[in-house]
């Protein structure tokens, strides 16, 4: 059985960190708030190469919270990838905004820039492009439009911890940058975890205050805010597993180096990894046209895989009001149809990666 995905290596390879954390925090009685979450909050700023970072207590969190600090709010739009997982979307929704879809380039499956502009009307006010299954979106290129119009840039970085482009690190390249800790994400918590990282200190503030009730003086509240804080136990996890992040990523990329190969002429769509792209590679994502059939296969030999993801979010119940129907985002659903995660996770053995290769190979 080779699994999807298994944490254990991950949590080997810093184990002794973690557990001297957590034991730390227990015997400091002291919870939420406190000295893990402000030394963490200075790692990850550092890391990112941004001024302040923010721990928050989950991804969608960050999204939302980092959109009403840029300022959106009801009545607004914001322009979001039709090719995401839905939190992106709900954060847009939670602010009383609607999120306006735009079509995947084919080969990234991440926003196209091409595409943004003919999507702004008068009430927008912000773009939110997504570092799907890692890969950096062209940020440049977005970065030029939203400036030229005027609008807010925020980046959905839960898949991203890592990942560059054009030498840049993701988390440094927006006016604000959301994060997911979740445990199955290339940084992950043991529980919830999410962040913003921002060189706006402005919006730093706005969402410490948010995340608080929003109160900056105990009992005292400013602005109707959320109760969304990164506590000190997932704060000292991530403080203890940041340092072997690189070597983890690295690991990534010599992984997916091996699938790319390796799967290199069979007939199945590989990643495209644009030359300005350093991806942090959070999923492996391929491409067949009898997906369904394939991943029965892979699932008889014993290889786990998953769908990132079955349906799209305005095909979703959730979305029934904004009445986009079948058809309306061609590229977005022939995504949905056709992709298959292969395990990719630090920890894989060549062995087990070329089981993977081995039996897409002769399945596909
Ligand atoms: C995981 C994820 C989120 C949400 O993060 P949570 O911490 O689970 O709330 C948002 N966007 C994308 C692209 C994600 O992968």
């Amino acid at each position: 059985m080779l699994p999807f995905l298994d944490l254990q290596p991950t949590y080997a390879a810093s184990r002794e960190a973690i557990d001297t954390a957590l034991a730390r925090v227990a015997a400091s009685g002291w919870f939420i708030l406190g000295k893990e979450l402000e030394a963490f909050e200075a790692q990850w700023a550092a890391y990112c190469g941004s001024r302040h970072a923010v721990g928050l207590g989950n991804g969608l969190d960050a999204l939302h919270l980092g959109l009403l600090a840029l300022g959106v709010g009801e009545g607004d739009e914001v322009i979001v990838p039709a090719n995401t997982y839905i939190a992106t979307w709900l954060a847009v929704s939670q602010c009383g905004a609607t999120p306006v879809p735009v079509e995947p380039d084919p080969r990234t499956y991440n926003l196209d820039p091409a595409r943004i502009a003919a999507a702004v009307t008068p009430r927008t006010r912000a773009i939110l492009p997504v570092h799907l299954y890692g890969q950096p979106a062209d940020m440049d290129a977005i970065g030029a439009i939203a400036r030229q119009h005027g609008l807010k840039l925020l980046d959905d970085c839960a898949q991203a911890h890592g990942a560059r482009w054009n030498g840049r690190i993701v988390g440094s390249l927006a006016d604000a940058s959301a994060w997911s800790f979740y445990p199955g994400k290339n940084l992950g918590a043991m529980g919830d975890g999410g962040g913003l990282t921002t060189d706006d200190a402005a919006v730093a503030e706005r969402v410490r205050v948010l995340r608080n009730y929003g109160s900056r003086v105990k009992y005292h509240n400013e602005v109707k805010g959320l109760n969304s804080r990164l506590d000190e136990m997932q704060a000292a996890v991530l403080s203890a597993k940041l340092p072997q992040l690189d070597t983890l990523t690295t690991e990534r990329r010599r992984i997916a180096a091996r699938l790319l190969d390796g799967l290199a002429g069979a007939p199945v769509g590989l990643p495209h990894v644009p030359a300005q792209a350093e991806p942090a590679w959070h999923l492996f994502v391929i491409r067949h046209p009898d997906r369904d059939r394939l991943q029965r296969a892979l699932a008889e030999e014993g290889v786990g895989t998953l769908i990132h993801y079955p349906v799209p979010p305005h095909r979703q119940p959730a979305y029934a009001e904004l009445g986009l129907g079948e058809g309306r985002f061609p590229i977005t659903e022939a995504i949905h149809r056709e992709v298959l995660s292969l395990p990719l996770w630090p920890g894989m053995t060549d062995a087990q990666v070329d089981t993977v290769i081995d039996a897409v190979r002769r399945h596909a």
